[in-house]
C-alpha cells in the first residue's frame, strides 16, 4: 500500500494552506482533493475581503493560484476522494474513490462544509430541476424570470443580491422578522428594487411540472397559507459539515463539526488534525480556513518530528 508521511484531504482555503506549508517543512503532502476542488469558495464570485486585493478577486482565480502555489513547493495534489477512513492503528489508512489505498502517518482533514436542504421531498423531486443551492452556479438559467431565495444570512443576502442583478424579480422567503445578515449585506438588499422579502414565512411545498419548478406553497406564522410563481428556488439556509467519514472515530459537536483541543488542530485521535469549516462553526470564513489550514501543518509537522 502507499505510505506518506502527510497526508491531506479537502482543496478550499484550508487544505490547499495546509499543502502550502507542509510542502515547505518538507512534508512532502499528497493532498487528494475530492469532488469540490477549491470547495465553497467556487460557488461564489467575487470575493472583497481577502486581504491583499484592493478591488478583490475572483474565488476561482484565487482558489486556482492557492492550488498552484501548493504544487510549485512540492505537494502531490490529486484528483480522487476518499471514501472510507480506517484510524484503528497506525499508520492510518484510506480508501480512494472505492478502489485505491492509501497510508498515513499524519493526516489533515479539510473537508469543508456542504450547503443544507430544508427536507422537503418536493425540494428533492426539483434538484437541479429548479431547486438549488448556487445562485452563482445556476443563477443565469433564471435570467429575466423570478426566483426565490430561503434564508436570511449573509449567504441568502449575496445570493438575493446576486439574482437581482439577472432577474426580473427575487423573493427572499425569511423565517423570522429580521435577517440575520451583517449590516451591510442587508443594505445591499434594501437597495435592490426587484428583491422582496417574505417575512415570517416558511416553505410548505417547491410546486412543480414535469418542466421543472413553477413556485412555491409559503405559509405565514399567522397560519396564512399561499402560493408565488416563481421558476427558481435557491436555498441559502447555512451548511452542515463534512465529517460523516471520520465520526466513527473522532469527537464531533452535535451538528457534527469534528472537536480540536483548545487553539490547536488537534482532533480526539493522535496525528488526526483538522482544519476550516469542518471544524469551524463560528467563524466560516476563507480568511479563517486557510490559518486552519497553516496551523494544521504545524502542528503535524510537530507531531511527525515527535515519531
Ligand atoms: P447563517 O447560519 O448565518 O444563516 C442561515 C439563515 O438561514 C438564517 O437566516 C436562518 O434563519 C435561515 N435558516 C436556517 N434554517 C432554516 C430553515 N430550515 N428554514 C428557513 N430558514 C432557515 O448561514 P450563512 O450561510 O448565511 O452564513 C454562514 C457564515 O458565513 C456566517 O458567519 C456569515 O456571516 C458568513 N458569510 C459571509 C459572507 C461575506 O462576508 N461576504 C458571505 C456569506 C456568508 P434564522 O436567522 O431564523 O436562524
Amino acid at each position: 500500500m502507499e505510505h506518506t508521511k502527510c497526508l491531506i484531504i479537502g482543496a478550499g482555503p484550508a487544505g490547499y494552506t495546509a499543502a502550502i506549508y507542509a510542502s515547505r517543512a518538507a512534508l512532502s503532502p499528497v493532498l487528494y482533493e475530492g469532488l469540490e476542488p477549491g470547495g465553497q469558495l467556487m460557488t461564489t464570485t467575487r470575493i472583497e475581503n481577502w486581504p491583499g486585493y484592493e478591488e478583490g478577486i475572483e474565488a476561482s482565480v484565487l482558489m486556482g493560484e492557492m492550488r498552484k502555489q501548493a504544487v510549485r513547493l512540492g505537494a502531490d495534489i490529486r484528483r480522487g476522494g476518499i471514501t472510507a477512513a480506517d484510524f484503528s492503528e497506525r499508520p492510518y489508512k484510506f480508501t480512494i474513490d472505492g478502489i485505491g489505498q492509501i497510508c498515513a502517518d499524519a493526516v489533515i482533514i479539510a473537508t469543508g462544509a456542504s450547503a443544507r436542504y430544508l427536507g422537503l421531498p418536493s425540494e428533492r423531486r426539483f434538484r437541479g430541476m429548479g431547486v438549488s443551492a448556487c445562485a452563482t452556479c445556476d443563477g443565469f438559467f433564471y435570467r429575466k424570470r423570478d426566483v426565490a431565495v430561503v434564508g436570511g444570512g449573509d449567504t441568502a443576502c449575496e445570493e438575493a443580491t446576486y439574482l437581482a442583478g439577472l432577474c426580473r424579480k427575487v423573493y427572499m422567503i425569511v423565517r423570522r422578522d429580521v435577517l440575520r445578515a451583517s449590516d451591510a449585506m442587508q443594505a445591499r438588499v434594501k437597495d435592490c428594487p426587484n428583491i422582496e422579502i417574505l417575512w415570517n414565512c416558511n416553505t410548505l411545498e417547491v410546486l412543480g411540472d414535469e418542466d421543472g419548478v413553477t413556485g412555491a406553497r409559503l405559509q405565514r406564522k399567522d397560519g396564512e397559507v399561499f402560493d408565488i410563481s416563481v421558476d427558481g428556488f435557491f436555498l441559502a439556509i447555512g451548511h452542515h459539515p463534512n465529517s460523516e467519514l471520520f465520526s466513527e472515530w473522532l469527537d464531533t459537536d452535535g451538528q457534527g463539526y469534528i472537536v480540536t483541543e483548545g487553539k490547536s488542530t488537534k482532533t480526539s485521535r493522535e496525528g488526526v488534525f483538522a482544519a476550516g469549516d469542518v471544524q469551524d462553526p463560528t467563524y466560516r470564513q476563507a480568511i479563517n480556513a486557510a490559518a486552519a489550514g497553516c496551523r494544521a501543518a504545524l502542528d503535524a509537522e510537530r507531531y511527525l518530528k515527535g515519531l
